[in-house]
């Protein structure tokens, strides 16, 4: 059915490339109204005391928003910027405006599924046609070779019946023009960071990127890692680093935000295997982009389960809730050195390889025992990567309460830091209090003397701690 006018309503898809929701409103509709907006919700405060987003992914946000705008403006319509309830606000402007359809991306999340569901009813009951569309992944749900209800709790099932039996999407090509309605409304400035109670961190120059939001940034980004930098062809082999900008693609929070389509990554991966190079590293990054989509449809497969201590499960264990010894290890001050790295990366930069999120996040659970959606909200919290499906499923996955068909997947600190960091360079890089320590020592400064120590300028207990655990040797 043709529609007069068609608000489209982004949420995590700040983009114009490949976004069905907008080129299938073009198609369908005569006007197309573009509105984003900022739901205070998710700025509160989670259970822990912890609000749901921080610093570095608010102000991301921002960028990614700002540069929507510009983006839909050069195509003939531009973005009005609403704050409040998605539910009450794009429904009561959709009403004000006489729009027929309000069509969205559709989430698979408990609370984004709630907002959804009301925003239908509520315009529903003001004769406003709702019209959600899948996207955000690489294989379409409506392609997957099961019901998504029979999504395989195994990883390699799900991907292995997914490259056998379903095909990736081709991306929508980008409007060239947008039919926009000349109207006489306010567009609605851009908050700040203030709005929501925070402020800009200072920037830190050990990060590994200066992360800007958008989808130019994010295809500036690709367009660096694989094309300049032609990274993509050693991907495999340095996919596990932790120092620097070019040991993994960093495109995880533009993914987030949707500023980039996971499917025009994939058909800029397949031209780089046509013009450069194909080999097992240009997989992988597709791989990668597979788990990803596999959280996913876990997650709307198992609902809210995927936020309750016993997981999907439904494995009930004891967990300690001492909050003495979580604040050492989101202080990054447990007194082990290649956990407080990561976590002082986290702090001050919003983000963390994935080799040390799986570090972090296996000490956190496995060496101190604490409950894990602690930890897991305290990732959402500073991750400017936070995903709630990739977050709360990896923890899951961690915390042995998620689909791994192998039990106590258990880091030995020690272990991967032989792996990782044999000379001690990350951790050098975040703790310059332990700098002067040479070689591996770095990682165990625990079994150096009181007396070595303090040769070197440091005060065991002062002015770094002392462990709050003792780790198994290597
Ligand atoms: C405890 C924990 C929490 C995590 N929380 C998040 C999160 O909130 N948001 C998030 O995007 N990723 C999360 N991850 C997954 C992973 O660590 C990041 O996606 C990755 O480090 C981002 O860096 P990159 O873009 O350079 O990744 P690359 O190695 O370049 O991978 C390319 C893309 O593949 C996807 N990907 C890679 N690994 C995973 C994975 N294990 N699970 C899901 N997708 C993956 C990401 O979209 C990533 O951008 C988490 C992992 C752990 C262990």
């Amino acid at each position: 059915m043709k529609h007069d006018r068609i608000l489209v309503w982004f949420r995590n898809d700040l983009r114009v490339h490949d976004h069905a929701v907008l080129s299938t409103a073009i198609e369908k509709g005569l006007e197309i109204f573009p509105v984003f907006c900022f739901d205070p919700r998710m700025f509160r405060e989670s259970k822990l005391g912890l609000s749901k987003t921080g610093e570095f992914r608010a102000k991301f946000l921002l960028e990614a928003v700002d540069n929507l705008r510009e983006n839909l403006r050069i195509l003939g319509a531009d973005l009005v910027v609403l704050q409040g309830l998605p539910e009450k606000e794009v429904v009561d402007l959709a009403i004000s405006i006489q729009a027929n359809a309000i069509f969205f991306s559709e989430e698979v999340t408990l609370e984004e599924k709630q907002v959804e569901e009301d925003l239908e009813q509520y315009a529903w009951k003001n004769g406003i046609a709702t019209e959600s569309f899948w996207q955000s992944t690489l294989y379409n749900v409506q392609d997957l070779p099961f019901p998504v209800t029979q999504t395989p709790e195994v990883f390699t099932h799900f991907r292995k019946d997914c490259e056998k039996l379903s095909q990736i999407r081709k991306t929508f090509p980008t409007p060239t023009n947008i039919p926009y309605p000349e109207l006489e409304i306010q567009k609605g400035a851009l908050p700040d960071l203030s709005t929501f109670g925070l402020r800009e961190m200072p920037k830190d120059k050990r990060a590994v990127l200066e992360f800007k939001g958008g989808e130019d940034e994010a295809k500036k980004r690709l367009q660096a890692y694989f094309w300049d930098n032609d990274c993509l062809k050693v991907y495999k082999e340095t996919r596990n680093g932790l120092l620097g900008a070019d040991y993994s693609s960093k495109f995880s929070p533009w993914l987030a935000l949707g500023c980039i389509s996971p499917r025009y990554i994939f058909e800029e991966v397949l031209r780089y295997e046509r013009e450069v190079k194909k080999n097992q590293s240009t997989y992988w990054l597709v791989f990668e982009l597979i788990w990803r989509d596999y959280f996913r449809f876990i997650c709307k497969k198992h609902g809210s389960k995927v936020f309750k201590l016993s997981g999907i499960k439904n494995h009930v264990d004891s967990w300690s809730q001492d909050e003495q010894i979580f604040a050492s290890w989101t202080a990054g001050k447990t007194g082990i050195p290649f956990v407080d790295a990561n976590m002082r990366e986290l702090n001050q930069t919003g983000f963390m390889s994935n080799r040390g999120r799986q570090i972090v996040a296996s000490f956190l659970v496995n060496d101190l025992g604490i409950n894990w959606t602690w930890g897991a909200a305290y990732f959402e919290r500073m991750l400017i990567d936070y995903d709630v499906c990739s977050n709360w499923g990896n923890w899951m996955y961690v915390a042995g309460v998620g689909n791994d068909p192998r039990e106590n997947r258990y880091f030995n600190i020690l272990r991967q830091a032989t792996n990782y960091d044999p000379k001690g360079r990350y951790v050098r890089h975040w703790i310059p209090e332990l700098e002067k320590i040479e070689g591996f020592d770095i990682h165990q400064p625990f079994e150096l003397s009181t007396k070595a120590l303090k040769q070197l300028g440091i005060n065991p207990g002062h002015t770094y701690p002392h462990p709050v655990v003792k780790i198994p040797v290597v």
